[in-house]
């Protein structure tokens, strides 16, 4: 069969001449996508708490890739804060294409035992972090009339989680907020989708118990953790010009566990 040249030699995903900003990508699944869409061409602006050493490396990491890269030190949760990032990452990168809010914490505990202070502080970096980022990056693309945001939610914003009532609120909460600013921005060509990982190979899973952590494998059909390579590349679908039509989708990358 002779493929229309159409469909021959096209280069997907493409983000050459695009600014990123991924929110907790000093490790984990934020630095994969750093990477990954470092990869495809994307100037990368990223932020991070508290870490300097993994951030120095991530900075490091990306700028060995040829592209412009700086990593930034913001708390997600502080209002103020995130917006004069964004102020800040225009300046310094002229415009932002991308929003990726990655930056996630869990503190565990069944509702019985979850100190208050606990559930305010996960509501507070992975719901209102991503709502800060979100507003602050909002009449940007507005003005421009394009844009990606991709927030990271989880399996367990829906279908719940036992011990984990604060995290499973906020990550059902950035399902609500993906699809109602879906719904705000589609007419200007602004797409808002989430991805809703299931247990994958990281710091954050990496501290869980060792029976917890052999439960929730044993739960998933494909019978192994997800890497972060396998949420970056789904990342990189969503941020590309290919996925111009996909809004306000959640997308689960979990190896069947949410089926
Ligand atoms: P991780 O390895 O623990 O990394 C978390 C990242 O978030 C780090 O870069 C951290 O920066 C940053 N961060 C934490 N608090 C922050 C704050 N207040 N402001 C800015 N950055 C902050 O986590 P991960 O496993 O890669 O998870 C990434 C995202 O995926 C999270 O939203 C998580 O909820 C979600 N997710 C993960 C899994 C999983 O199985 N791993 C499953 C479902 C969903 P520092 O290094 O400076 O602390």
């Amino acid at each position: 069969m002779i493929l229309s040249e159409e469909y021959r030699g096209n280069t997907m995903f493409e983000l050459t001449g695009k600014t990123a900003i991924i929110t907790g990508a000093s490790r984990g699944i934020g630095k994969a996508i750093a990477m990954k869409f470092a990869g495809q061409g994307a100037n990368i602006a990223f932020l991070h708490f508290g870490d300097g050493e993994n951030a120095a490396q991530t900075e490091q990491e990306l700028n060995a890739m040829g592209i412009k890269a700086k990593g930034y030190e913001c708390d997600v949760s502080d209002f103020n804060a995130a917006k004069a990032l964004v102020e800040d990452v225009i300046k310094e990168f002229g415009e932002v294409h991308i929003l990726v809010n990655n930056a996630g914490i869990i503190r565990d505990g069944l509702m019985l035992s979850m100190k208050e202070e606990d559930f305010d502080r996960v509501i507070s970096v992975n719901l209102k972090g991503t709502f800060n980022m979100t507003k602050s990056v909002y009449q940007h693309f507005m003005k421009k009339r394009r844009g990606r945001i991709i927030n990271m939610a989880s399996v367990v914003g829906i279908n719940g989680n036992a011990g984990q009532s604060n995290y499973a609120s906020a990550k059902a909460g950035i399902i609500g907020m993906t699809k109602s600013v879906a719904k705000e921005l589609a007419s200007r060509n602004v797409t808002v989708n989430a991805i809703a990982p299931g247990f994958i190979a990281t710091d954050m899973t990496a501290s869980m118990p060792e029976k917890a952590r052999e439960a929730a494998i044993a739960s998933i059909p494909m019978k192994r953790a997800g890497q972060v390579d396998d949420i970056a590349n789904t990342a990189l679908f969503l941020a590309s010009d290919e996925a111009a039509y996909v809004t306000g989708e959640v997308i689960k990358v979990d190896g069947g566990m949410a089926i």
